[in-house]
């Protein structure tokens, strides 16, 4: 029961140290998140040995689920040698060579989160341009920095707004006005896809054709953000849309578990963080490409090209046709699920953790390729009998 979390000891030394005993707003259900003590495969058990499924995945960050054999030996292969080094070193070469040959891009840097590499994509579009402004959609979450966080949310500053342009996602006419209007000060397009808190409904190619066409037309850059959609295809989901954009900001399972962020491109873009070049655009980060990242994300994706990409996006639109069979409203594609039932999704997350599957806060569901058939027959069910019971006690 959720009151058996919030008091249980652990719970209540979070909230001695923490506010409201938490870290990432991302992970907190109230009255208090069950805290996770291990995982294995595409399980994980919580302080009060409660098991569950896991479909959160680290917020669609684990393709391989918990404890992966192959990356755990090679994690352990190169953690005996040192962790981090005021030097580059061959992993990270050896992860750009990966990230090149699955995407066609050139150019690659790493980072320790998703948050800065969008960031630094932004600056590197404005340095490329010579330009400010930025036009990104309604409702997508790209991170935690100013540029990108809702422009009502407390702490964010009010001048945001002369830089930063929010449109509607998928208004061609709302972009069309915004890019007219900043013209001769537009930088770059920011876009996700299929942006998971707007309703992971993906991008129309129409629309996402003329936001590439409209770009280029206008000298800007267009950033394509699949830090959470590059799981969709071997390639990233932009080449389902057959665009190819300026910029690409990955990370979640580019790391294998461990902390990343990555900014793709083409080399004449790229070449703005050249540090042997004049002006060049700085980019640090003490852990930036650290051996542990590049060498988990690298054996993460060595066991994730097309066959596995394919299985695991199959397993997840069966899992979306079983779920409208058995009446629950979803959206998302292949491996990615979001369940969009008009409910209170504090109290469906809580439904479903009790029947054994840990979701999203946001209802999202995520694969992992060590899932069985059994597994995802067994999360359709607890799905269904979650919401129904959700809808239940609304109306009850
Ligand atoms: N962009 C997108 C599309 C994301 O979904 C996220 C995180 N969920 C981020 C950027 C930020 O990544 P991180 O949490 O690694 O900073």
């Amino acid at each position: 029961h959720p009151s058996d979390y919030r008091q249980h000891p652990l719970a209540q030394r979070a909230r001695e140290v923490m506010p409201a005993g938490n870290t990432r707003t991302t992970v907190f259900v109230p009255p208090s998140p069950p805290f996770a003590v291990s995982g294995s495969g595409a399980w994980v058990t919580d302080q009060l040995g409660h098991r569950v499924i896991d479909c959160n995945n680290n917020y669609t960050a684990l393709i391989h689920g918990h404890a992966d054999r192959h990356v755990h030996a090679a994690v352990m292969d190169v953690i005996g040698t040192g962790t981090a080094f005021g030097l580059p070193t061959e992993t990270e070469v050896a992860l750009a060579e990966h990230l090149r040959q699955r995407t066609s891009i050139e150019r690659w840097r790493f980072s320790n989160s998703g948050t800065e590499a969008v960031m630094t994509a932004i600056r590197g579009a404005r340095a490329y341009t010579g330009r400010d402004v930025i036009v990104r959609f309604a409702g997508s979450y790209h991170g935690t920095t100013d540029a990108v966080a809702d422009r009502a949310a407390p702490g964010v500053p009010r001048s945001i707004g002369a830089s930063v342009v929010v449109v509607p996602q998928g208004d061609r006419r709302a972009l069309d006005a915004a890019l007219a209007e900043h013209a001769d000060d537009l930088a770059a397009v920011l876009i996700d896809l299929m942006p998971n808190r707007a309703g992971l409904v993906p991008a129309e190619q129409d629309f996402v054709r003329h936001v590439r066409e409209a770009t280029t037309a206008r000298g800007a850059l267009l950033i394509v953000d699949e830090v959470i959609s590059f799981r969709l295809a071997v390639g990233g989901l932009h080449r389902s849309y057959g665009i190819e954009p300026d910029l690409v900001t990955l990370g979640k399972v580019i790391g294998g578990g461990f902390p990343v962020g990555a900014v793709g491109g083409r080399a004449d873009v790229m070449a703005v963080f050249d540090p042997t070049r004049g002006g060049a655009v700085g980019w640090g980060g003490t852990f930036s490409a650290n051996p542990i990242t590049m060498t988990a994300g690298l054996a993460a994706l060595d066991c994730f090209g097309e066959d596995e990409v394919s299985r695991l996006n199959a397993r997840g639109d069966a899992l979306q046709g079983r779920l409208k069979d058995l009446g629950v409203a979803v959206s998302g594609r292949g491996s990615l699920l979001r369940i969009r039932e008009s409910v209170d999704l504090g109290v469906l997350w809580w439904h479903l953790y009790r029947s054994g599957v840990l979701a999203g806060t946001n209802g999202l569901i995520a694969l992992s390729t060590p899932m069985t058939d059994d597994d995802v027959a067994t999360v359709a069910d607890s799905v269904a009998v979650a919401v129904a019971q959700t809808k239940n006690e609304e109306t009850g």
